[in-house]
């Protein structure tokens, strides 16, 4: 796909309001930072949800609330997380997909993160991938480092995802793949054959040096506020919006244009109509 994928991040799990004081909490605040990503050129929204005071949740009420708002002001394509924050749950980390997003990031192995460790062994990937399936909803595999996109393979000779494969490749984690040109290039030589990847650079540095590489490797960006808060060296965004400004911006300079939601759809196989409404599972999972 030549055209870029930008992918906003907009709150994640981990990033404060004493580190960027505009960081969206509440499902209006979350809905309203989409839909300036959007308008700047974001094509996929990847999905956290927070209490009012900030902590990190996965219940599936919030989810509903903050997915309906979004969908009455633009037709971004919705990524949940699965991720969650360190220690959840599966039950937790899967509430979202009950409710059918059309896209959820799907963590491909374990990693240290920072003082924490994300764990996610075979058996729970293929638990994932399976509700995934029933749930018709478009995984992103995120990999922290290059055994993690071995593990994704696994899931593939099992039968276990459809293609086109959508990698999210997080490079900068505290205990995953460091966030240099070289380990970049050596994750993407290591996808499956006709994967498409977004870079997942963590932190204002890596983000700096590795999204022009991806762009001019043919890879798609995910910037926002969960990865780095930095618009340039020291100075920190107001809004995701100018981070996929930035990035928008990036890519046409090298002669790149950026996707729209209906090309994203196609590219990634995602058959639903931007503005149509699944019907969620009475249940949750
Ligand atoms: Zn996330």
């Amino acid at each position: 796909m030549d055209d870029v994928i930008i992918t906003a991040a907009v709150t994640g799990a981990e990033t404060t309001r004493e580190q960027v004081p505009t960081l969206p909490f509440t499902p209006e605040e979350i809905a309203d930072e989409t839909a300036r990503s959007f308008e700047a050129g974001a094509s996929i929204v990847h999905l956290h949800v927070r209490e009012d005071d900030g902590t990190p949740t996965q219940d599936r009420d919030r989810f509903a609330k903050t997915i309906e708002l979004i969908r009455a002001k633009c037709p971004i394509l919705i990524e949940t997380t699965t991720g969650g924050a360190a220690g959840m749950p599966d039950e937790d980390r899967l509430q979202p997909i009950s409710l059918r997003p059309p896209m959820a990031s799907l963590d491909c192995g374990s990693v240290n993160f920072g003082d924490e460790v994300l764990i996610n062994t075979f058996g729970q990937m293929q638990f994932y991938a399976r509700q995934m399936a029933k749930h018709d909803v478009k995984p992103t595999l995120e990999c922290f480092d290059i055994g993690h996109i071995h593990n994704a393979r696994m899931l593939i000779e099992r039968g276990m995802l459809d293609p086109p494969h959508h990698f999210g490749l997080v490079l900068g984690v505290a205990g995953g793949i460091p966030a240099t040109p070289r380990c970049l290039q050596a994750m993407v030589e290591n996808l499956p054959d006709h994967s498409l990847w977004t870079v997942i650079a963590v932190g204002g540095k890596a983000s700096a040096l590795l999204h022009p590489l991806a762009l001019a490797l043919g890879g798609h960006v995910r910037v926002g506020f969960e990865d780095s808060i930095y618009v340039r060296k020291g100075v920190v965004a107001e809004s995701n919006a100018d981070l996929v400004r930035h990035v928008a911006s990036l890519a046409r300079k090298m002669g790149r244009e950026v996707a729209d939601v209906a090309a994203v759809q196609k590219a990634l196989g995602i058959f639903v109509a931007p503005y149509a409404r699944r019907e969620p599972d009475a249940k949750p999972t």
